[in-house]
């Protein structure tokens, strides 16, 4: 018999791993209460990389803190009446900030994002997006030899994890990226990396090739999951409520507040992040470009150019800070000098993040049918299909091809 499966938020972890429940032949309900693609995957950066292994706090990163909190152009902000509720959080990803916890993560994202185009690949095809995704490489760009040397260590040790990184003259800077500014004068090219030129776009057409492969989609909010005495789990929404044999939560940086249903506690806390995307550039941005000491990232994409990134640690109820969006704009114009920035729109979304930098995928280990699949920080879009392939193995009852026990949710 068919076995039902609901799958809790539509944004590209979710959607992955509705795709790949049908593959194995299972009848999938994709529930959120927005629109899919709607939360934190509408408005990324769109960066592929298989590479982006290396978890966010690592080895030395204490030590520029301050500096980024003192830096109003800084990557990272942190809003102060948040600090007290944010406090226990930080300090677990900050004491994540050692060797042997950036080899941890760093090994056990490999397995996941090796085979990260090779996992969206069926899904891509079976919805004929192929349109939607580039491989065509990214740019990380340094604008002082100081800041370049500064960062050989981070790309030796991305070469070791297998990462292929060419190093770039000034004049190949300026031959692969001819409306950058002159400053950039020292890179590296990643030719590994591809783009998506709309992420929101790419998470709504495979949710919409869910229902025409016999999906249904419903937009709920979630209020409560129940495990019926039969084991059946019944979904309660405002409106009434469904059932299913399994439930998956990929609801994003909300993720905990349904786990604790279930006993789990899971230390789950949002990195709030921004774009700002100009309609009509003016410039021809041809690949992504990394400007690596201001940790943004600007991808050409069907809407116009979009520059995204900083970290802004506020929660998931405060009102966006648009000063920071603002800040983008600003480095946007710093890269591309001859920018049209009159036609912009800007966005924030909430980065799913846990203090070591790797998701939860796999069972509840307190209740039988329960499987969780969130917490994919700043690669969410590299990492939603080998995480989709994975759920859809373990809800199937068979061994992973991927090595997950790393992401167990009873690690904290
Ligand atoms: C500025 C920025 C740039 C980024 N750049 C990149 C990048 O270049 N590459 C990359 O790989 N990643 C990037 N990321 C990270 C990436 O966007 C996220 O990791 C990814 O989108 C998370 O996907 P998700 O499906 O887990 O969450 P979401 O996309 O947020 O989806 C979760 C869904 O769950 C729904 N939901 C939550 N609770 C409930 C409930 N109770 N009932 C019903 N529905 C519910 C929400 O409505 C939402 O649609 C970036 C993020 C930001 C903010």
């Amino acid at each position: 018999m068919t076995r039902k499966v609901a799958v809790i938020g539509a944004g590209i972890v979710g959607v992955c791993c509705a795709g790949w429940l049908q593959r194995k032949g299972f009848s999938v309900t994709l529930i959120d209460r927005d629109g899919p693609g709607e939360g934190t995957s509408f408005g990324n950066a769109g960066s592929l990389s298989p590479s982006a292994v290396l978890p966010v706090a690592m080895p030395g990163m204490l030590k520029q803190v301050p500096g980024w909190l003192l830096d109003p152009l800084g990557p990272l902000t942190i809003r102060w009446s948040y600090l007290p509720r944010a406090a226990p959080w930080l300090w677990r990803f900050l004491r994540c900030a050692n060797e042997a916890q950036m080899w941890h993560t760093a090994h056990a994202m490999r397995g996941l994002l090796t085979p990260m185009f090779e996992c969206y690949e069926p899904l891509i095809r079976n919805a004929h997006a192929e349109d939607l995704v580039r491989r065509e490489g990214c740019l990380y760009v340094y604008d002082s030899e100081e800041t370049f040397r500064a960062g050989k260590p981070m790309q030796d040790l991305r070469r070791k994890l297998g990462a292929v990184l060419e190093d770039l003259t000034e004049s190949d800077i300026q031959r692969l990226e001819p409306a950058l500014s002159r400053k950039f004068r020292w890179g590296i090219y990643a030719p590994a990396n591809g783009l998506t030129v709309n992420p929101h776009r790419l998470t709504r057409t495979l949710a919409e090739q869910v229902v025409a492969d016999g999906g249904r989609l419903l937009r709920a909010e979630i209020s409560d999951i129940e495990v019926g005495g039969d084991g059946a789990k019944i979904i309660r929404t405002p409106a009434g409520a469904d059932t299913a044999d399994v439930v998956v939560i990929a609801a994003g940086a909300w993720s905990h507040r349904l786990a604790a249903r279930f006993g789990d506690r899971i230390p789950l806390e949002t990195q709030r992040g921004y774009h700002v995307t100009m309609a009509k550039p003016g410039v021809k941005a041809q690949r992504m470009v990394n400007w690596v000491r201001r940790r943004v990232f600007a991808t050409p994409m069907e809407m116009g150019l979009r520059v995204a990134g900083t970290v802004e640690i506020a929660g998931l109820e405060a009102a966006p800070n648009w000063r920071r969006a603002e800040i983008l704009l600003g480095l946007a114009k710093e890269m591309y000098p001859d920018l049209d920035t009159s036609e912009s729109t800007h966005w924030m979304g909430h980065r799913p993040c846990l203090p070591d930098s790797l998701p939860v995928i796999g069972p509840s280990p307190r209740a039988a049918g329960i499987f969780y699949a969130f917490g994919h920080q700043h690669v969410g879009m590299c990492g939603a299909p080998g995480t989709g392939r994975t759920i859809a193995e373990l809800v199937n009852g068979e061994k992973p091809q991927i090595d997950i026990e790393a992401f167990r949710a009873d690690r904290f």
